[in-house]
């Protein structure tokens, strides 16, 4: 905590306004939407081809070519199509650190949207690092899916990083849909993925932490894999470390030491539920 105070004091003025500024009305600033650019290649360049049997080759340019290259937002959208949720939605993609009211949250709420905000500002330097991640745990409807969104957002938006979207409940019906059927491949793109959003994770169904053997191996495989490959996550929980170490310990450890530098816990308290707060005419 002190660690991330004296870095909160390095956001500056300046970038603390482009952090707020309001969402760009395109999803990817760099190809506007589009999904690629024509460009000009010279001849003498390598380019790509599909042959008569639908194999990719290789061969070199004869002419100077205008060629259709693809954005690497494309991937991106392919991988968050892999998990159909419903939450994905326009909503969604507004979420910025612009649009949350910060003015009339607890000190709790507010020090969350500021690490958000230093997290972001410091993961080009500490991606690769063992403690590479961001935790916000605690109170429901506080804003931790907001926060955790707006860095996602400008992760995507603004340096072109795919982050897959992992909503704990409907992600893990997806896994579990058909028999099974996509097990493999959504556990394959969770480890591998630049960045994992796991929102949510071990939702408790009416207050209480009820999480499957299997649910927990599937967290547990993916979570371990980052850790040792120096993967982040962004993580967002209902519980504190104890009830996740009641789960399964050796996972609260990775994914606490994780996210040491970036972690706020808000505390439960009614008066914190700034979704609620909202339901009630901001009151
Ligand atoms: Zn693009």
């Amino acid at each position: 905590m002190a660690e991330l105070q004296k870095k909160s004091q390095c956001l500056s003025d300046s970038e603390r306004t482009a952090l707020t500024q309001p969402n760009k009305e395109y999803l990817c600033n760099i190809c506007k939407d589009t999904g690629g650019s024509m460009v000009m290649k010279k001849a003498g360049e390598k380019t790509f081809y599909k042959d008569i049997d639908g194999s990719i080759k290789e061969t070199i340019l004869r002419y100077d070519t205008e060629e259709w290259k693809e954005c690497e937002c494309v991937e991106i959208r392919k991988i968050n199509r892999l998990i159909k949720s419903s939450e994905i939605t326009e909503e969604f993609q507004k979420m910025g650190f612009g649009n949350f009211d910060t003015s009339k949250v607890v000190p709790e709420v507010k020090n969350m949207y500021d690490a958000g905000m230093m997290y972001y500002k410091h993961f080009d330097s500490i991606r690769k690092e063992r403690i590479n991640s961001c935790l916000f745990s605690g109170q429901p409807g506080c804003g931790k899916t907001h926060i955790l969104t707006a860095i996602s957002n400008n992760l995507m938006q603004k340096k072109q990083i795919p982050v897959l979207y992992f909503p704990y409940k409907d992600g893990m019906n997806n896994i579990s849909a058909n028999n099974y059927a996509r097990k493999d491949e959504i556990i394959q793109q969770m480890k591998q993925v630049e960045m994992l959003f796991i929102d949510d994770l071990f939702k408790p169904i009416g207050g209480k932490v009820k999480v499957y053997d299997w649910q927990a191996e599937i967290i547990f495989e993916v979570i371990n894999h980052r850790y040792l490959n120096k993967l982040p996550l962004l993580i967002s929980t209902e519980l504190d470390f104890m009830s996740m170490a009641e789960v399964d310990e050796a996972l609260a450890s990775r994914i606490f030491e994780m996210a040491s530098d970036f972690t706020v816990t808000v505390p439960k308290n009614m008066m914190n539920n700034y979704r609620l707060r909202k339901l009630q005419g901001g009151a």
